[in-house]
């Protein structure tokens, strides 16, 4: 069989060159292993943030008489919420295979490995490809002496099996995938502590943004151990360096994913060792198949639950005295006190009448930041902003107060 296309990897890089480059008349043929949607539909952005959902609305139910509601509550079925949540995946999982169907890519559900540049074996059987494009994702990293084993020492992978939750958990690491866990465990009542090898929760965040999280995670009792890590484990007593003895369930170890590689063809995605987020991954794909570019230093950052953080460019860590920051309290603004969300801030930082850089920490975060985002990319200085009208009570008014100063 010949292809103009061999795609290795049906995740969000690989699906989407995939369905472009079909869309554009050219023949594709697609492998996966195991489902479409990769890690982000099956393992990691989709199943984690239901599950936080459903976590949060537990959360408010509980403090329900704080709004004037009367609804009483005893507790939660666990396997239900897991019921919800891997009817959520298969349905955008569904969908997805249409999309991919509809689009005239060709998927063949077999492991692929890549015999020569151009030729792919799958399935027993050859493939004569003209161009082959790997998108095979990446691994949850080990670490040396924590190896997982599916029992006390988890991966992502893992902790997304379990049935049931832990009385307590350590998490190592405070990146995304560590926070929003923290998070998941904490709104059900779990017993959370994170260690963290850097100085502050979120090294990759603003400084003023790590550092509130640590407030907010204070008062809602998450405990984290800073500058620290795991010295030893005896009997299932972890002992960090520290000298904090804490002894969880199960230690669920985040501390990034390690890039799968082919020696083969362009790596795109996870696989290509650079930023490893599912719309870094989809940008990607669509700069190799239709010549779309994108600004790798204006890659937005999103770790979800309450509130939400996002941030995009330039960090305060990064910046000399020629910058300036500019920051409003989320208190400044009506919607915040409306919707009992009150604690956090956005913050841009500015030069020259531009926008280096903003970071939010606020319900809605996730959808704000690409207001800024958006004038970010197209140069749009901070006096045009304000000249566009921002509706009220809303989030984005911080931008627009902020722009105004
Ligand atoms: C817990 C968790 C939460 C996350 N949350 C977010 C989030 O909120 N936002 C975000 O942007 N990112 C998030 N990510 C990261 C995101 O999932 C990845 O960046 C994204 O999935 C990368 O897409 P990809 O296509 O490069 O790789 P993947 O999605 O990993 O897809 C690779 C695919 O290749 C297949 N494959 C591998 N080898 C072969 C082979 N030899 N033959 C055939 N098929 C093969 C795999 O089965 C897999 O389906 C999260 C990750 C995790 C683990």
């Amino acid at each position: 069989m010949e292809f103009e296309y061999g795609i290795i990897g049906g995740g969000p890089a690989g699906y989407t060159a995939g369905m472009m480059l079909a869309k554009q008349g050219h023949s594709v043929v697609l492998f996966e292993k195991e489902k479409l949607g990769g890690t982000c539909l099956n393992r990691g952005c989709i199943p984690t943030k239901s599950l936080l959902h459903s976590s949060e609305v537990y959360r408010q139910i509980l403090s329900s008489s704080e709004y004037g509601l009367d609804i009483n509550i005893k507790s939660f079925d666990f396997s239900k919420i897991i019921e919800k949540r891997d009817k959520t995946v298969e349905k955008i999982r569904k969908s997805l295979e249409l999309a991919v169907k509809n689009s005239g890519v060709n998927v063949i559900y077999s492991e692929a490995s890549v015999l020569d540049d151009k030729t792919i074996l799958a399935n027993g059987e050859e493939y004569k490809v003209s161009h082959i494009i790997t998108a095979i994702g990446a691994k949850p990293r080990e670490l040396k002496g924590l190896e997982f084993d599916g029992e006390f020492i988890l991966s992502s992978d893992d902790v997304l099996k379990c049935d049931k939750l832990p009385k307590s958990v350590l998490i190592i690491g405070s990146g995304a995938i560590g926070i929003e866990w923290a998070r998941i465990f904490s709104n059900f009542g779990v017993e959370v502590s994170i260690v963290e090898l850097a100085e502050h929760l979120i090294p990759l965040a603003d400084i003023e943004v790590s550092k509130r999280i640590e407030r907010i995670f204070k008062q809602k009792k998450l405990k984290y151990y800073l500058n620290d890590c795991i010295e030893k484990i005896e009997n299932k007593v972890v002992t960090l360096k520290s000298g904090i003895e804490i002894e969880p369930e199960f230690i669920f170890s985040a501390v990034g994913r390690v890039p799968e590689k082919l020696d083969f063809g362009t790596a795109i995605g996870d696989s290509s060792g650079e930023i490893q987020l599912a719309h870094y991954a989809i940008s990607q794909a669509n700069k190799l198949a239709c010549g779309v570019e994108y600004r790798k230093d204006l890659i937005p950052s999103v770790i979800y639950g309450e509130p939400e953080i996002a941030w995009v460019g330039l960090r305060e860590q990064d910046c000399d005295e020629t910058y300036e920051k500019q920051m409003l309290p989320i208190t400044a603004l009506g919607k915040s006190w409306c919707d009992d969300s009150t604690d956090g801030f956005i913050k841009l930082i500015t030069k020259d009448n531009f926008i280096a850089g903003a970071h939010i920490v606020s319900k809605e975060a996730s959808a704000l930041i690409h207001e800024v985002l958006i004038a970010m990319q197209n140069n749009i200085p901070v006096d045009k902003l304000r000249e566009v009208c921002f509706a009220h009570p809303t989030y984005s008014e911080g931008i627009y107060e902020l722009v105004c100063r």
